[in-house]
């Protein structure tokens, strides 16, 4: 079904008996050229570039739980490409002007919305890291600015500039950043690729894979064993408990991230802010939420939910940034499965297995990177070679130091 100003006026004038699921429920068949496992942002956008990019439709997405119930729905929906290394910003400014046109390419309202991103600066050395990773963005077309005190104070004045031990001394300003609605994302590119004949199966867990001279052949599920001519992890938090399963050990741990939302205000702040003292950022939703984000709860888990000292400190950050936040009541709170890389950075690739391939690693900024992972996934899958803005994205990086340390905190973060 495709979406229009007309279809809106027609069914709002006769009941809304029109509208029809917004995507299939099909059961399984025996065998696809391509099964996705994982019914994330990643695996949707794959699926979907695989079929309109690469004409392959005999394509299936195995979700074990619902589409938007993992990560892409429990996101603080923060869209940018402000990294600094040569390996990553290529890739997310790929992803970040896919998002652009994102609305008008699958024809579903995912309220991209473009209010801008300011990471706060408060010494002087971190302005000096702030103007390097400026002309970095810069020189990969992207945009960034260099605000002093007095260009932030213009754009909030209600921040605690005179704070004696977090002075705001400026910030980076990247305008191109803002927030787009997560769990439309997961529908639109849902919808998308089931309109070109992908199927989603939703329910389904993949409980194994069928491996035969070093092959892969198809994957067992709750609901049977599926063929494949390829078969694609796509499972974000859950990567390494998959793909042990095909015998892998990933450089990848699993860590709680938690977001919080407060009661709904008046519209009082229309971009993202991200405090530079601590672990705190902070953006307003359009039903007027105030979300905030914060730090792991640096244990590993697989729990989707998190712990009290984080929530502690993520108040403690706002209220250093922000003071007027303790009038603010918080009503949720709620915890997502990081896969976190041991550098930092995501992981496209095949597998040493043939016909099986990886995605992940995205740590907690996989978001902002699902249409670029999509489409360079697709690309990998379809064609067997790694999409230019990609190619740094192998498994076996760690062995032949080829590292892109984006937090630089080496291979072994565990041991800092
Ligand atoms: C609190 C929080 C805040 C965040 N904020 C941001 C942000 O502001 N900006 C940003 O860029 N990123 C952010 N992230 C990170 C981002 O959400 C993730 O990196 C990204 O969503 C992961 O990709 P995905 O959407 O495919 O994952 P998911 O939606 O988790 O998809 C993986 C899917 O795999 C399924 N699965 C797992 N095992 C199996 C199996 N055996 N069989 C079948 N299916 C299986 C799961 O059920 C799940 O639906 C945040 C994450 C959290 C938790």
């Amino acid at each position: 079904m495709r979406y229009s100003g007309l279809k809106v006026i027609k069914e709002a004038l006769t009941g809304h008996k029109g509208w029809r699921p917004t995507w299939r429920d099909p059961e399984p068949k025996k065998s696809y050229d391509v099964v996705i496992i994982g019914g994330g942002g990643h695996g949707l956008a794959t699926a979907y570039y695989l079929a309109k990019n690469h004409g392959l439709t005999n394509v299936a997405v195995i979700e074990k739980g619902w589409i938007g119930g993992g990560n892409v729905g429990r996101n603080t929906t923060i869209i940018r490409s402000n990294y600094l290394l040569d390996g990553n910003e290529p890739f997310y400014e790929l992803s970040l002007k896919l998002w652009e046109g994102l609305e008008q390419d699958f024809n579903y309202n995912a309220m991209v919305s473009q209010r801008g991103i300011l990471n706060l600066v408060h010494t002087d050395a971190q302005r000096d890291a702030a103007r390097r990773r400026g002309n970095a963005m810069i020189l990969n077309g992207s945009d960034a600015e260099l605000l002093d005190t007095d260009g932030v104070r213009e754009m909030y004045p209600f921040l605690n500039f005179n704070n004696a031990r977090f002075p705001i001394k400026g910030g980076l300003l990247h305008r191109r950043g803002g927030t787009v609605r997560h769990d439309a994302v997961a529908w639109g590119y849902a919808r998308g690729a089931d309109l070109r004949g992908v199927d989603i199966i939703q329910n389904c867990e993949v409980t194994g894979f069928k491996i035969e001279n070093g092959r892969c052949l198809g994957v067992e599920t709750t609901k049977g064993f599926i063929g494949a001519n390829k078969v694609a992890s796509c499972v974000a938090g859950s990567s390494s408990r998959v793909m042990e399963k095909a015998g892998m050990r990933l450089p990848i741990e699993s860590h709680v991230l938690q977001a919080f939302v407060s009661e709904g205000l008046k519209p009082v702040l229309d971009g993202v802010i991200t405090f530079g003292a601590g672990h705190f950022y902070c953006s307003q939703s359009d039903k007027g939420g105030l979300v905030f984000g914060g730090d792991l709860d640096m244990y590993n888990s697989y729990a989707q939910r998190g712990n009290l000292p984080v929530v502690e400190d993520v108040m403690e950050g706002g209220m250093a940034l922000i003071p007027a936040l303790g009038r603010v009541r918080m009503l949720r709170s709620w915890g997502g499965i990081m896969d976190m890389s041991m550098d930092g950075s995501p992981f496209i690739d095949k597998t040493h297995i043939d016909g099986l391939y990886f995605n992940g690693g995205w740590c907690y900024g996989g978001f902002k990177a699902t249409p670029a992972s999509g489409w360079c996934y697709a690309h990998l899958l379809a064609t067997d070679t790694p999409h230019k803005v990609a190619t740094a994205y192998r498994l076996d990086r760690f062995r032949r130091g080829c590292m892109i340390d984006e937090k630089g905190q080496g291979a072994q973060p565990n041991l800092h």
